[in-house]
């Protein structure tokens, strides 16, 4: 092609193209869902930078088009979108953002075959997908504001070229060369039936051309307007595979409209799994907002961190359509909703966590998000104590997660204080000599090892009166339980203990008899310092 420049894609890119068109064959169709997906998400993208600049104005009919032509063998899905210039092209189509493919590679070899499609979307990788059905794929795209377009061409082979095309407006279209093995999917039957299988949902208008006719091919409404008797479990889940890029069942889908000061319609998921990146995804809460059905944006805190798992859309009529920024930053309606949201997640998990019958249930959401949860109990004065009760923990009780309420029920008559051990993991936590003392005496003690359990237990305090005491300081009223008597001489401490101090010097602060070891011969402890787990948090942060 004249003009054209030649480029090769990022190595991760080529390694990815091969695994995707190799690794999901059976599920070539998903190709559709992913390109009608960014369709929209362009879509919704120059929707929002209209509000702020007049002349990307969507035009009054913009829709996302499927047009499959028998005969030259092309599928094109076009729209009005955001578009892209050169530079975009070349990024967003030639290097791989979100995630690199070992990560990939290794989930897809782990998973189910069934589960396999699914990580496509998850892993931001959608676009490549359209290499499953097409031998070649061009894309010709203008942004909105420019004369200029450009048209993107691979065969999804190692390279791509770039040249210098027209579009009478601004948008997208991708081409696919339909291989010679996917005729199906030049079909507009078998289209219809998989946009409506996995596309219903989007709120744009979708048309598929079927000779010389346009014709609508979703329904366009917005799930979460519709009343809860019209929505089957399958379109709810669908949904929120949409807006969450997760692939799981949700754990719970709460939706509900709220009326009175502040009106807004919410659809929400807590999944049922953990994203494979999810700790190394922002910390902020990614909702939806959506004033008037229109998406505004996906950064506007609806939820607090420690409720940052939380998929879905809240949509209001008490923000007008030109929201900006600022007004997101300032104003009392965001400020309202997001009280009411959190407090109907809040009652949602409490509510979950006292189903005795669904316990399991519980159980898989507290391993995937407790953690998360806990981050709460630090952050979250207003909601503290009743995160703390719904908290499950380890404990030397048994191998089962314990509630504060079921440790203090077992707490002996004379014991004051909840007793937790902080550390790496649960396993060399078991083992630690600092427990030695507390199980002589049948004293339970919670195993303490996410990263946030080094924080919160200092800002809880105490949990019903009770003191949260980490037995890594201090050895709390240990004294006043009976305990086996230790073999060998205690006296001869007399002789060891100043021989010890000599020896170690300046390394330690002290050294001292203490009633907290049975088996072993020392132990480390940091009294009236900070709890060990937290001095080691802080040594890695470099404080
Ligand atoms: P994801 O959608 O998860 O970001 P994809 O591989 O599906 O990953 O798409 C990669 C990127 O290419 C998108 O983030 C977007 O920037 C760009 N893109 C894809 N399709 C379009 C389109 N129709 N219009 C504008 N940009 C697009
Ligand atoms: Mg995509």
């Amino acid at each position: 092609v004249q003009g054209a420049e030649q480029h090769e894609f990022s190595a991760e890119v080529g390694r990815l193209l091969d695994l995707v068109v190799h690794a999901l064959y059976s599920e070539r169709e998903i190709f559709l869902r992913e390109l009608v997906a960014n369709a929209a998400d362009a879509s919704d993208k120059r929707r929002f930078e209209a509000l702020t600049d007049a002349s990307k104005a969507l035009p009054p009919n913009a829709s996302i088009r499927i047009h499959p032509d028998k005969d030259a063998r092309l599928l094109t899905i076009s729209d009005d979108g955001a578009g892209m210039n050169r530079e975009e092209l070349a990024k967003n189509l030639g290097t791989i953002a979100r995630s690199g493919t070992r990560a990939f590679g290794e989930k897809l070899s782990e998973a189910k075959p069934e589960d396999r499609p699914s990580l496509i979307g998850q892993f931001g990788v959608g676009f490549y997908a359209a290499f499953m059905v097409a031998d070649r794929v061009d894309v010709i795209s203008r942004q909105p504001g420019s004369d200029e377009a450009w048209k993107w061409s691979s065969d999804g082979k190692g390279a791509y070229t770039l040249s210098p095309a027209s579009r009478e407006a601004p948008g997208t279209d991708i081409i696919l060369h339909i291989k010679s093995d996917a005729d199906e999917f030049l079909d507009a039957w078998r289209l219809r039936s998989i946009v409506r299988k996995w596309a219903d949902h989007i709120s744009w208008p979708i048309t598929l051309r079927e000779g010389e006719e346009e014709k609508p091919a979703n329904e366009g409404t917005a799930l979460w307007r519709k009343p809860k008797s019209e929505i089957t479990a399958e379109q709810y889940t669908e949904f929120y595979r949409h807006v969450s890029h997760q692939f799981d069942e949700p754990y719970a889908t709460l939706h509900w409209r709220a009326e009175g000061t502040t009106e807004f319609t919410a659809l929400l998921f807590i999944p049922s799994a953990r994203p494979f990146d999810f700790m190394e995804q922002s910390r902020e809460s990614k909702v939806h907002l959506h004033v008037r059905r229109m998406f505004i944006t996906d950064d506007a805190e609806l939820l607090p961190v420690w409720l940052r798992f939380v998929q879905g859309v809240v949509d209001t009529e008490d923000l007008p359509l030109n929201v900006s920024r600022e007004m997101l930053q300032s104003t009392p309606v965001l400020a309202r909703i997001r009280k009411a949201v959190t407090k109907r997640v809040m009652t949602e998990i409490k509510n979950r966590a006292n189903d005795a019958e669904n316990a399991d249930g519980f159980a898989t959401f507290w391993e995937n998000f407790g953690p998360i949860v806990k981050e709460g109990i630090w952050e979250d004065s207003e909601h503290r104590q009743e995160l703390a009760a719904l908290a499950r923990f380890r404990s030397t009780h048994s191998d089962d997660p314990t509630t504060l309420d079921d440790y203090i029920s077992r707490m002996k008559p004379e014991q004051e204080n909840i007793y937790f051990l902080t550390g790496d993991n649960a396993e060399t936590l078991a083992a630690s000599p600092q427990l030695e003392g507390f199980r002589a005496r049948g004293i339970e003690v919670l195993l303490l090892s996410d990263p946030v359990d080094g924080f919160w237990p200092e800002r809880l305090s105490s949990y019903k009166d009770k003191t949260l005491k980490s037995i890594s300081q201090s050895h709390g009223d240990l004294e006043k339980f009976e305990a086996p008597q230790p073999e060998g001489d205690a006296a001869n401490l007399d002789a060891l203990v100043p021989a010890l101090k000599e020896a170690l010097g300046e390394n330690v602060k002290d050294v001292r008899g203490t009633v907290r070891l049975v088996g072993s011969a020392v132990v480390l402890t940091s009294e009236g310092g900070p709890d060990a787990m937290m001095q080691r948090l802080m040594r890695r942060s470099g404080q």
